[in-house]
């Protein structure tokens, strides 16, 4: 296995690094404390390219391989500083787009697909309820069949992107008695009847990207709507949280290693004591811990995405990766604040933030117990 950019993947990540560092940061601290989604910004990254990187050129894409995409996450990752438009662009990759690329008809994807590249058009995914979560499966929106299309009751809540969406794809059973068997995915355009968002909810981190409830009421959808087969949403969640695991925190490795470069800067220029703090044994090994996550995280993601890419990935393996990075995420941030000392308390240091935007990675996209779950399951499936 060799991880090892090329020269083209290489130029890619320079000009991602570039992109970021001119157009992505400004105003942070001022737009993380409103919590302001900035569809600016998001169309901005749709010119040069980032919501269409992955999905295949007739669809209006760049069709990138997901290595690719991941290395070109990880210079996002580096360069950006605002994690929540981070979360909202991958949320919209992984668990919208690339589903439907995977699942859509010829016609739900001429509908959708090249819109969600050029940022006319953002989308999510829609499947936790007040009573569902990491139980998933366990949801109560239904779709009650009715002629040509189905109806749909329920609510949705924590999703991404939500008061901004233009499309979602929500989970509804068309049958309760069928258990997960009756789960079945559908694309609800905003503006379809019974369909409606609320303006947010207030969140510890990731304040940039929006997050929501999803209300049904009698919402009719046509059959031509539904993504895959009637029934077969457990399919498409499965596929959408591999790919998702696998591919959302690539972004950290290029945070960690900003971190890392960040602290580095500071142990040689920071002095007490007359002397720099790298030279306290203590820093040093806090340096030395946040090297070997970074590393350890770099290779657990790159190969996440390149068994993707062999279409070799096991839940497992991407629960691996999503476990490892977020939770290296979170200690990384908060070595990154401790090396800082008061400074890294303060909010105008920006480390702070990080601290907040890493711990919601433990919770989305299955949590790091329910990941623990997952890579049980995998060993015992192979004793
Ligand atoms: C920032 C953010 C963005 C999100 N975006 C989306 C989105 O776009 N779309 C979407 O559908 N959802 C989204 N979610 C929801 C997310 O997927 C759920 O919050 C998550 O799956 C956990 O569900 P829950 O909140 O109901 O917690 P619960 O499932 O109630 O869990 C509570 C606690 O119990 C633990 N627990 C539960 N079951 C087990 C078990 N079997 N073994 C061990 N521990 C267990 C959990 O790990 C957790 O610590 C988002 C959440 C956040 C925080």
């Amino acid at each position: 296995m060799d991880f090892d950019p090329t020269d083209e993947q290489l130029a890619l990540q320079d000009s991602v690094r570039r992109f970021a560092s001119e157009r992505l940061n400004d105003d942070l601290v001022a737009r993380d404390r409103a919590g302001g989604f900035s569809r600016k910004l998001w169309e901005e990254c749709a010119v040069f390219g980032l919501q269409g990187l992955p999905v295949p050129t007739e669809h209006g894409g760049q069709g990138a391989d997901l290595l690719t995409t991941s290395l070109a996450m990880e210079a996002l990752g580096e360069s950006c500083h605002d994690g929540g438009l981070i979360f909202s662009l991958n949320a919209h990759l992984w668990s919208a787009a690339l589903p439907l690329v995977e699942f859509g008809t010829p016609e739900q994807q001429a509908d959708h697909l090249p819109q969600m590249c050029d940022g006319s058009k953002i989308a999510v995914h829609a499947i936790t309820e007040p009573a569902a979560g990491s139980d998933a499966m366990a949801l109560t929106t239904t779709a009650r069949p009715d002629g040509d299309s189905y109806v749909l009751d329920g609510t949705k809540h924590f999703i991404t992107n939500a008061p901004e969406a233009d499309l979602f794809v929500v989970f509804a059973t068309i049958d309760p008695a069928l258990a997960w068997a009756g789960v079945t995915a559908f694309l609800v355009p905003r503006g379809t009847p019974g369909l409606s968002t609320g303006t947010g909810v207030e969140k510890m981190g990731l304040r940039t990207s929006p997050t929501g409830e999803v209300v049904l009421r009698q919402c009719r959808v046509p059959a031509r709507n539904v993504l895959g087969e009637p029934g077969s949403g457990m399919m498409v969640f499965d596929y959408a949280m591999r790919l998702e695991r696998a591919c959302i925190m690539a972004s950290a490795v290029g945070l960690m290693q900003r971190q890392l470069d960040e602290c580095l800067i500071q142990a040689e220029g920071r002095r007490q004591f007359g002397r720099p703090i790298g030279d306290f044994q203590a820093v040093g090994h806090t340096l030395a811990d946040m090297k070997v996550r970074l590393e350890a995280g770099r290779l657990l993601s790159r190969r996440a995405a390149w068994l993707a890419d062999r279409g070799e990935l096991t839940a497992s393996e991407a629960g691996i990766a999503k476990l490892f990075l977020s939770e290296a995420a979170v200690q990384s941030s908060l070595d990154t604040v401790q090396l800082h000392g008061g400074h890294g308390y303060m909010t105008e240091a920006g480390l702070e933030r990080q601290v907040r935007d890493a711990v919601g990675a433990r919770i989305y996209s299955g949590t790091s117990q329910m990941q623990r779950n997952i890579i049980t399951a995998g060993l015992r499936a192979k004793a």
